[in-house]
């Protein structure tokens, strides 16, 4: 997202253009897997409770995702990237992001559906073992 897109998306949302805010947006823009409060918070060199506020917020209104991988460490990723599911390395904590080519959802919501009468809306599926470089050794 270009700096005037990150605009007309706070404008959309009805927040303000803060400083902080296109900060943040910006670096979970780029980020390559979910990042913590602390690695935002570095990033953008305020303070632990703006950058918490500024979290809620942003979730609230629906453009970041949480994640809880079980480390008792929230991450958050930007919701308007592409479906993707991670793997997480239990012994050094990297995440590794992974699309699935099939459409599986779709395969999955059509049974779910038939069988228990469940509409998916929305699925979250994350894969949990050892690394490549946590592998070798
Ligand atoms: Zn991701
Ligand atoms: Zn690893």
């Amino acid at each position: 997202m270009t700096t005037s897109g990150i605009d007309v998306f706070l404008k959309s949302k009805g927040l303000k253009k803060t400083q902080i805010r296109k900060k943040m947006i910006s670096y979970l823009k780029k980020s390559k897997s979910p990042v913590t409060a602390l690695e935002i918070q570095k990033e953008v060199g305020a303070n632990k409770s703006t950058v918490y506020r500024e979290i809620d917020l942003l979730t609230l209104k629906g453009y970041i995702n949480e994640f809880d991988f079980g480390d008792g460490v929230k991450r958050y990723e930007d919701s308007s990237r592409e479906h993707h599911h991670h793997l997480i390395c239990l012994n050094c904590r990297s995440i590794t992001e992974f699309e699935v080519k099939d459409n599986f959802a779709k395969i999955e919501e059509k049974e779910i559906r038939s069988q228990k009468k469940f509409t998916v809306l929305k699925h979250k599926l994350e894969f949990f073992g050892k690394c490549k470089k946590c592998s070798k050794t």
